[in-house]
């Protein structure tokens, strides 16, 4: 007997996409700043898409582990005509911003299902999203201080 509902399994394989769809976007981001030549920020956000990926891996690994079913839905495209890098920080911004609406859903479904299970991993994803949303502004709220995109280039550094 599954630890999952159809309903949880379905949405949890949403919300695969919707992080698949994260790596996608940012790896997008990063391309398009990897042909301007603004090294330090294409890293941050080709970094941000692995770190994507991984999020992706938690529901994958969750969904298994309860007995459910992996499904892999078509990814769409991802915006690709950027015109500046303020467009991408906002647009990281308003991304992370929409992704934490995904996580308070899928928190208010298990309690309308009243299935705890997914709740450790939720959690997880819910204290994220915070350090998410705060990493977003912080590439802003840099922004706005450099008033510059190659010093604001320069000063901007991501580890693995
Ligand atoms: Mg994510």
């Amino acid at each position: 007997m599954a630890l999952i509902s159809e309903k949880m399994n379905e949405a949890l394989n949403e919300q695969i996409k919707e992080e698949l769809e994260s790596g996608y976007l940012y790896l997008s981001m990063s391309f398009w700043l990897q042909e301007k030549a603004f090294g330090n920020l294409a890293h941050w956000y080709y970094v941000q898409a692995q770190e994507e990926y991984s999020h992706a891996k938690k529901f994958i690994d969750y969904i298994i582990d309860a007995g459910g079913t992996i499904e892999l839905k078509e990814l769409k495209k991802p915006k690709s005509d950027w015109k500046t890098i303020k467009e991408i920080i906002d647009a990281g911004l308003a991304h992370e911003k929409h992704i934490t609406g995904k996580i308070e859903e899928l928190w208010n479904l298990m309690e309308k299902l009243g299935e705890l299970q997914p709740r450790s991993m939720l959690t997880w994803f819910i204290d994220e999203q915070i350090e998410e949303e705060a990493n977003a502004q912080e590439l802003i709220d840099k922004y706005t201080g450099f008033k510059n995109d190659q010093l604001f280039d320069h000063h901007t550094h991501r580890q693995e």
